[in-house]
């Protein structure tokens, strides 16, 4: 995307829930020619918690054995769950937490399974051949 599709894409964004009476899309001529430029950033990065990888390339969060040393983020190995989301930071940390504390694993925040609940594969169906 160039900056200039970015911004629309944000004012449109932002228009769509502008309660005001002068909504925000009446401005969007405006606000271009105020933009003095807007860079689009890279993130060369950002995908490599998707590269492909086999059992073991990435430790569990407490190894086997440890009883002091976790690791936590993006790049620790947990079943079903999904990389790149806030949610996988957090279980990870909530995984080293309760494993060290003792707390039984079963009290951790509970992983919904969407894939096997028939409401959310029908929406997601019906949204794939809209
Ligand atoms: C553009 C973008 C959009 C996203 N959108 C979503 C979304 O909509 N929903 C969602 O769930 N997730 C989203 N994510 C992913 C989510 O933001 C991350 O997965 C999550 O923030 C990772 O949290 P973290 O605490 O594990 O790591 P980070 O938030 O990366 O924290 C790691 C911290 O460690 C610090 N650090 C690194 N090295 C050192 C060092 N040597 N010494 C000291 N400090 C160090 C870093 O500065 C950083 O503050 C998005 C990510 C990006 C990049």
């Amino acid at each position: 995307m160039t900056g200039r599709e970015m911004l629309t894409e944000l004012l449109g964004h932002l228009a769509a829930v502008d309660p005001s009476n002068d909504n925000l899309r009446n401005h969007q001529e405006e606000i271009w020619n105020s933009v003095v430029n807007v860079i689009p950033v890279m993130m060369p990065y950002a995908s490599a918690l998707f590269n492909q990888r086999a059992v073991g390339d990435r430790p569990a969060v407490v190894p086997t054995h440890s009883k002091n040393l976790a690791f936590i983020s993006q790049f620790v190995e947990m079943p079903f769950d999904m990389v790149f989301t806030e949610q996988y930071s957090i279980r990870a940390a909530q995984v080293a937490v309760y494993t060290f504390l003792g707390i039984p694993l079963s009290q951790l925040t509970t992983l919904h399974h969407y894939e096997k609940d028939p409401k959310i594969l029908a929406r997601a169906t019906k949204t794939m051949f809209r």
